[in-house]
């Protein structure tokens, strides 16, 4: 396969992207969308929408299987209950870690700064918030009363659990389970493929999903908004360039250049759906097959990732919190901005990777430090662009606490991540059956048939 070949995939993607981006200006600022239209019914809300809920769905479907098949693998192949109590515990701690310097940044630069003062919006903001579970809630439902129903819901700390059971159990089963291991394995192939045919699919979903997002986007609210967004972003781009990077370098010795430069991908799916749990498969395959992370390492701590770790969401919470404090004039002195950080660094662990779950957590934030959660309504019409931007953080996030999890176990292909091509894939050779391959498996059905 040639150079340039490889390439296709995430210039394709760009490219959707960039065309997105440009027509979903065209509508926007020509009116072209306007409320009633045939644009806005029929192309926006109606192609461009179905389109992209579509593509989301695929990404979802393959969610739950994927983290079920991958993990038992995962457990299988570490075969040490010891190590596995080490990954857990070092991923959440550095999760956690990450997290918390996040918000703490955050809201030193937005209070620094001084955003929200001086301002007075109050009379545009509405907004109720819904709760987000308690800890101890949170702790009692790791363990699901039923596999299933936990699987049918998709959620995800109940799921890993499950399947680290299963693959636990399987391992003191020992040489009977080993014909489940194998199948575990094969079906952890399939769907790792799957994730190569829905990835192919992408550049046409991506633009969908932009030109949708750019076209419905309130572009003066972004304006009188400015200083919120600008703080926002920047400490957003603040925390992935640098601090992650720092901490990717100093626990890892891995090359930052490197890692940005392969995460794109996961990034504008990230971007693109603005859910770390639809993106899941894709986070799974960049850290497996383009950094060299080990699968027994990557099953549990993306998805573990995509449920507890969410660094663009706490930072969101820590700027949103001072821009609102500032603009209602609440006084939250060092013990409010304390309580702030903790309960977000708290929330993030209860709550799932899918899109606007930050601002319920900033519900349940304002309402322990006492601020109004009205407030949120201010913020409420950009945030879906935050929610974009913020996803990819989190995504960002848990891809470089896998790599410094798997590194410092000896779980990482360290010659795979300096490969810059290493894991790339042609979106032609990711739809294609292989003619020979397809003729013997005709064949060994019918060899079935005929028994
Ligand atoms: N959409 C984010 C995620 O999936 C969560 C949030 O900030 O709303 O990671």
């Amino acid at each position: 396969m040639s150079e340039s070949k490889k390439m296709n995939l995430t210039t394709k993607v760009l490219l959707g992207m960039a065309l997105g981006i440009i027509l979903g200006l065209i509508f926007n600022l020509t009116g072209l969308n306007a409320k009633g239209t045939f644009v806005n019914e029929f192309v926006v809300n109606g192609a461009f929408h179905i389109v992209g809920k579509m593509f989301v769905n695929m990404l979802k479907m393959l969610v739950v299987p994927l983290v079920f098949f991958s993990l038992i693998c995962g457990v299988c192949g570490i075969g040490d209950i010891r190590v596995l109590g080490r990954v857990g515990s070092k991923s959440f701690a550095l999760y956690m870690l990450t997290t918390a310097i996040a918000i703490a940044t955050a809201i030193a630069i937005a209070a620094t700064l001084g955003i929200g003062q001086g301002l007075n919006l109050e009379t545009a903001a509405s907004f109720s918030g819904k709760d987000a579970p308690p800890l101890s809630q949170v702790l009692i439902d790791i363990i699901p009363k039923n596999p299933i129903n936990a699987m049918a819901n998709g959620d995800m700390l109940p799921i890993i659990f499950f399947s680290i059971m299963v693959g636990v159990s399987m391992l003191m089963v020992g040489k009977k389970a080993k014909s489940f291991i194998e199948g575990a394995e094969i079906a952890n192939e399939i769907m790792m493929k799957m994730v190569n045919i829905i990835m192919a699919l992408a550049p046409y979903a991506v633009f969908a999903l932009i030109a949708k997002a750019v076209a419905n986007l309130g572009l003066d609210l972004l304006a009188s908004l400015a200083g919120y967004v600008l703080v926002l972003v920047g400490a957003l781009m603040l925390h992935l360039f640098v601090t992650l990077m720092i901490v990717l370098k100093v626990f890892s010795g891995l090359s930052p250049k490197m890692f940005i430069s392969k995460i794109r991908n996961a990034q504008i799916f990230a971007f693109s759906t603005a859910s770390s749990n639809a993106t899941i498969p894709v986070t799974m395959r960049t850290v497996t097959e383009r950094f060299g992370v080990n699968n027994s390492v990557a099953s549990f701590t993306v998805p573990f990732g995509a449920t507890i770790n969410m660094d663009g969401t706490a930072i969101m919470q820590g700027v949103a919190t001072v821009f609102i404090a500032n603009v209602y004039g609440v006084e939250l002195g060092m013990g409010g901005y304390l309580t702030v950080i903790l309960m977000s660094v708290l929330a993030s662990i209860g709550t799932a990777g899918v899109p606007g779950v930050g601002l319920i957590m900033l519900s349940m934030v304002f309402t322990q430090v006492g601020l109004p959660v009205e407030g949120i309504g201010l913020v409420l019409g950009v945030d879906r662009l935050m929610d974009m931007i913020r996803t990819a953080v989190n995504v960002s996030g848990d891809a470089a606490v896998s790599s410094i999890v798997a590194k410092s176990e000896g779980k990482m292909d360290v010659d795979v991540f300096n490969d810059p091509t290493a894991g790339m894939f042609d979106t032609d050779e990711a739809m294609r059956i292989d003619p020979d391959v397809r003729a013997e498996m005709a064949q060994a059905v019918e060899a079935m048939h005929n028994k």
